[in-house]
């Protein structure tokens, strides 16, 4: 499906992949391939431009890892907000605290709805929600057979009412025998149109309101490109879905519809239909999708284990400076506190650190939080007071305190606790102890 696009973003950012130093020339030569790309596959001019400055804004402000070459941390920051482009996380069905689930159906004629019901009533089976169908396309009679001709193959209850034209009626009477027949999902499949009209999405309303459904799931054509955003964006306007199911990925799409659809409307793609047999309709995915578009996942693992660990270099200087007779600043602090953040659950860090009071550690309670609000504290001093914390008088504490949006207290605790570390420091730098920083097996730096 997404061949064709991959093969292009590829090439696009192949001369970054991979490349030790990036100058502002080759990152714009990058972007503009991207750009290229991202419009021939059919994404709207707003979209690409609005994804391109968040990987731009992003690729400026990123901290340089030094265990991966820039080339590829801007490869994983494309692929960071492709996922977003598409919505982030998987977009699960919601299901009803009190069944049954009502799940409407629409769609324009001939996009695959009565098909994808099907499809969906499998799943569903498979996922012990008891679909139950209901025919109400009322204008297609091939269409009420087909569908009871799915719930045969599927084998769960369908509700039709041959020649009945009163749709909300038609639903209701569907939802009552859904209930009778224990079903805990109701699947509705109304009826569609050449294209978006007004007595449609009239019908449709008056058939919201009348059963109040829990999901209204648009079906639409993948293979249509940007008119699968209009047609989104058209319902989704009249009528308010609540999720999309993108039809006929099997075919040659460019996949512009799948990565504009939920930017354009903010509702996000449920399922890919992925072919005419029952069990082709798989739940969207966006951080395989984009994987799959980027075939960048070789560097994406690497980059993000890299991040996930501690800046050695970083951390190997903090080791030094803290056995040095200068010993270790309050600017020091503030990394030192990060870094252990970084490196997991305090009590991990802890056992990597023979010879020091546990106790006096587990005070600093390392939550994400907190750091962030030393953070705020340590940046409202002047250079020459982190440098020097004997500096800090009772006036100087409460313009910290001021300037961070914490209270004199915190700012207090903060110093009690950066004398402990120094303590803590001077003790670890015994011969035969180890920091938690630095290089070799369990992050020790020997000393
Ligand atoms: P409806 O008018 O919206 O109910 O559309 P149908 O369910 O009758 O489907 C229209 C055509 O699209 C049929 O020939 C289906 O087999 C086909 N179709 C539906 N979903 C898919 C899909 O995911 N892939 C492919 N290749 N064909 C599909």
């Amino acid at each position: 499906m997404f061949e064709e696009l991959a093969a292009k973003l590829t090439a696009a950012l192949g001369r970054l992949t991979g490349r030790g130093v990036l100058t502002e020339a080759a990152v714009k030569d990058g972007l503009r391939e991207l750009r290229r790309v991202l419009l021939e596959a059919d994404v709207s001019f707003e979209l690409t431009r609005q994804f391109l400055e968040r990987v731009e804004k992003k690729a400026v402000g990123a901290q340089l890892i030094k265990a991966v070459r820039p080339g590829d941390q801007l490869v994983k920051i494309v692929y960071d907000e492709l996922v977003v482009l598409l919505g982030e996380k998987q977009a699960p069905v919601a299901f009803a605290s009190v069944p049954p689930t009502v799940i409407l159906l629409v769609g324009l004629q001939g996009s695959g709805k009565t098909t994808t019901a099907g499809k969906l009533a499998r799943r569903l089976k498979q996922e012990q929600k008891a679909p139950f169908l209901v025919a109400a396309d009322v204008y297609r009679p091939a269409a009420v057979e087909q569908l009871v001709t799915l719930a045969q193959q599927v084998v769960v209850g369908c509700h039709s009412e041959p020649g009945v034209t009163d749709v909300p009626a038609l639903v209701r009477r569907g939802i009552l025998e859904a209930g009778r027949a224990r079903a805990r999902t109701v699947i509705v499949d109304t009826a569609g149109r050449l294209q978006i009209d007004a007595e449609m999405m009239e019908e449709l309303k008056a058939l919201k309101a009348a059963v109040r459904p829990h999901e209204i799931l648009l079906v639409v054509d993948g293979m249509t490109g940007q008119d699968a955003v209009r047609i989104a964006s058209g319902f989704h306007e009249a009528l308010g879905i609540t999720g999309v199911i993108l039809t006929k990925m099997d075919g040659d799409a460019r996949g512009g519809a799948a990565l504009s659809i939920y930017g354009v409307t903010g509702a996000p793609i449920k399922y890919l239909g992925l072919g005419e047999k029952l069990d082709q309709l798989e739940p969207f995915r966006p951080d395989r999708l984009a994987g799959r578009i980027l075939q960048k996942g070789d560097v994406l693992t690497l980059v993000e284990r890299a991040q996930a660990t501690v800046d050695h270099a970083e951390a190997e200087q903090l080791a030094r400076k803290a056995v040095s007779k200068k010993g270790l600043d309050l600017q020091d602090f503030l990394t030192a506190m990060k870094q252990m953040q970084k490196l997991g659950p305090l009590k991990t860090v802890l056992g990597m650190l023979p010879g020091v009071n546990a106790q006096a550690l587990q005070q600093a309670n390392l939550d994400e939080r907190r750091v962030r609000h030393v953070e705020a504290i340590v940046l409202s001093m002047t250079p020459r007071e982190r440098a020097d914390p004997q500096l800090l008088n009772g006036s100087r504490r409460l313009r910290i305190a001021k300037g961070s949006g914490r209270t004199v207290q915190e700012v207090n605790q903060l110093l009690v606790q950066f004398k402990q570390m120094q303590k803590m420091m001077k003790s670890a730098g015994k011969p035969g102890v180890r920091l938690p920083f630095g290089k070799g097996p369990g992050g020790g730096f020997g000393m």
